[in-house]
């Protein structure tokens, strides 16, 4: 059963419980009303019957007799009087009975003894009957029970017309009710019917740009269709970022493996070749060797930083501690100063540094900066100059590696920090392409940012800002 139906339905009953309640309380008070309206004239009459009752002297007894008044004044042609004595005879009636008499027994005459006035209610000729039952007491003789009759035709009319009345008016209100509710149930369910349509759709074509964008008021329904939107807007996010996180994932393990073939290609034809000419040559043989170590070397470097990639990718976390900026850039420096470099200068002005502390993972920071480093001094000339330098900015500290070597072109420098780039592919000085992606994870891993400033043949500014407090 659908929710509109539960609901008319409901709704339905609901209303038609009370109806029902609120008719059964009306016909049960107009009932009594009624009842007590005739109970009250009966009463009225048979009292006025009793007043004028006369007691006559009788001669030549001291015999006293009762006269009862002529009971036809008091009769109306819905109104009928009988008076009924000890014996069970009857003693005077009105003439409407036309010789008939008015229902009693002698439980009726008897229970008349104790002098109080009691209702009865008797079917009399296919109408009801209201009967009142006056005891008739003369100087404390019981003589008879006077009864006072009226029929109920014109209470049982006007109770079934209510009857009907009420009926008809309930049935006429629950079809309205119901009619209405299903057609308000309708409005009512217009966005929830919406919704429903609209997910249906989303999960059958998947199409995640879909969206309600609801008009109406911001009730609960209004608030239901705004949350709905904002979920599916965060699914779609979600799935573009899976999507893209995928393809890069295809895109890493192609490029990965293009990249190891290369080398290895080259190891291979290496040791062909030694294979054929054997030691015949041992220049050529260290040739071939030094070559074999270099690429090798360089296969053990990619797959290093391959690794460090990886492992970026799995949701490595790095552990991070207070740690002086100082000590960890002059370690950085005295590394450096060891790497076979003496045709480019290296100055360095970390004084600033001094007192700085920042929350770091000590080895990773310092790889970051000495990828910064080795990437100024092989990207420029033999007599340029590599500075490596402490900027303040509030809340932030900036250490920047700046160079006057190549530079990069504007149209490259948004691609540097993807993996495998390299600006010219060819060029024998290359890296793996992975070291700035590297640098990037790891600065991002300490909440800090990366800058870039180049200008082709003039030279390259790399900028490392860290958060502070
Ligand atoms: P690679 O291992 O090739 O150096 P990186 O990810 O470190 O890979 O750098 C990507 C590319 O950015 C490099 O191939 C180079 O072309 C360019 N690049 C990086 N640093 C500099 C720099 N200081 N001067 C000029 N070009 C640079």
């Amino acid at each position: 059963m659908s929710l509109r139906s539960r609901l008319t339905l409901l709704y339905s009953t609901v209303l038609g419980t009370t109806l029902l309640l609120m008719a059964l309380l009306l016909y049960v008070f107009m009932a009594s009303n009624l009842m007590a309206g005739v109970d009250k004239e009966i009463a009225q009459q048979s009292r006025e019957v009793l007043l004028s009752i006369r007691i006559v002297d009788r001669f030549p007894f001291p015999l006293e007799e009762v006269v009862l008044p002529d009971v036809d004044v008091f009769a109306a042609p819905d109104t009928y009087l009988q008076v009924v004595n000890t014996r069970g005879k009857i003693i005077a009636r009105s003439q409407n009975l036309a010789g008939q008499s008015l229902p009693f027994s002698l439980r009726t005459i008897t229970k008349g003894q104790d002098g109080k006035e009691f209702y009865q209610t008797f079917r009399y000729e296919n109408a009801r009957l209201r009967v009142i039952n006056h005891p008739l007491i003369i100087k404390g003789n019981y003589l008879g029970i006077i009864q006072v009759g009226r029929s109920l035709i014109a209470v049982d009319q006007a109770l079934n017309r209510l009857k009907l009345l009420l009926i008809i008016g309930s049935f006429l209100a629950i079809a309205v009710a119901a009619t209405s509710g299903w057609y308000l149930s309708k409005v009512a369910l217009r966005p929830v019917t919406e919704i429903s349509k609209i997910a249906t759709e989303i999960a059958k074509t998947g199409d995640m740009t879909r969206r309600i964008n609801y008009r109406g008021p911001k009730d609960e329904l209004g608030h239901l269709a705004d949350t709905f939107d904002a979920m599916v807007s965060k699914l779609e996010k979600a799935y573009q970022r899976l999507q893209e996180s995928h393809s890069a994932q295809k895109r890493f393990v192609a490029d990965a493996s293009h990249e190891l073939r290369t080398p290895l290609t080259t190891i291979r034809g290496n040791v062909e070749f030694l294979q054929k000419i054997g030691n015949s040559d041992p220049e050529i043989t260290k040739d071939i060797l030094k070559d074999i170590e270099s690429e090798a070397e360089r296969m053990s470097r990619l797959i290093q930083d391959m690794l460090a990639l990886a492992r970026a990718d799995a949701g490595f976390q790095l552990q991070k501690s207070p740690q002086s900026l100082h000590e960890i850039l002059i370690k950085v420096i005295r590394s450096v100063e060891r790497w076979d470099v003496s045709q480019t200068f290296l100055t360095a002005d970390l004084d600033k540094a001094k007192g700085i502390t920042v929350n770091a993972n000590k080895d990773y920071l310092q790889e970051a900066f000495f990828i910064l480093l080795d990437n100024a001094f092989k990207y420029t000339p033999p007599e340029g100059k590599v500075t490596l330098e402490v900027l303040e900015n509030p809340q932030e500290v900036g250490i920047a590696v700046r160079d006057t070597g190549i530079g990069i072109s504007p149209d490259n420098l948004e691609n540097i920090f993807k993996r495998f780039y390299r600006v010219d592919p060819s060029r024998k000085k290359g890296g793996t392409g992975l070291g700035l992606a590297i640098c990037k994870w790891i600065v991002e891993q300490h909440e800090g940012r990366i800058e870039v400033e180049s200008e082709p043949g003039k030279g390259s500014t790399f900028t490392i800002w860290l958060p502070t407090k």
